[in-house]
């Protein structure tokens, strides 16, 4: 039985990132998000984050092959051993035909992909009512997911702020765009191994959770 080595794909405001959390609560699995990776590479210092830093600080993507490389690495750590979930990687086909290369190579192979659905208009009202915590990241949303006093994280007690694009409509258009001619590719690929399982966005987080967690029981 292979471990659960599971993508979780989903536009900006889609909660992606919370519903792979609570994966690694129910499952013991590692929450891989690309961004957190290279970050951390970064702090290490050494002559490849040097490399990363500056594509980072300009706002470039980090080539594929020093991603591959650093996730084939990542990879063969310990912590990984009860199986991943990967956040916002890989994000074209090729990027996802390189990895499934990496694991066949580990003895291990995609188990899961998620795709969490949700329209543009479903998104930009959403983005209008999300509220992010600058000091530990947490999410809040005004309508759904309120903090308990209004405008400070539950969490640590600093003051949430409204993210600057949130109400550059066209941004968000753009990037559903992106995302789409990024993501599709992928989850075609998958697709066709009957990897992956599509949710609706549009609900609560913790029905959404339950939804996904079946595939699982
Ligand atoms: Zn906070």
């Amino acid at each position: 039985m292979h471990k659960p080595i599971i993508l979780i794909y989903g536009p900006v405001g889609s909660g992606k990132g919370t519903q792979a959390e609570l994966l690694v609560q129910k499952l013991g699995v590692v929450h891989l998000s690309l961004g957190d990776i290279l970050r951390a590479k970064v702090a290490q210092n050494t002559p490849d984050a040097q490399v990363i830093k500056d594509y980072m600080s300009k706002g470039e993507l980090v080539p594929f092959h020093i991603v591959d490389d650093i996730v084939r690495q990542r990879m063969e750590e310990p912590d990984v051993a009860n199986g991943v979930v990967f956040d916002g990687y890989p994000r074209a086909l090729e990027q996802a035909m390189t990895l499934v290369k990496i694991l066949q190579d580990q003895g291990k192979k995609v188990t899961h992909v998620i795709a969490i659905k949700l329209g543009t208009d479903e998104i930009i009202e959403r983005l209008s009512n999300r509220r992010i915590c600058p000091n530990c990241r947490e999410i809040y949303n005004v309508v759904s997911e309120p903090p308990k006093v209004e405008g400070i994280c539950d969490k640590c007690g600093t003051a949430l702020i409204k993210r600057a694009d949130d109400q550059e409509v066209n941004a968000i258009h753009e990037r559903m765009q992106v995302y789409q001619e990024e993501t599709l590719p992928v989850r075609d690929y998958f697709a066709k191994q009957g990897l992956v399982h599509e949710f609706d966005g549009n609900q609560g987080i913790n029905e959404l959770h339950e939804q996904i967690y079946k595939i699982f029981e």
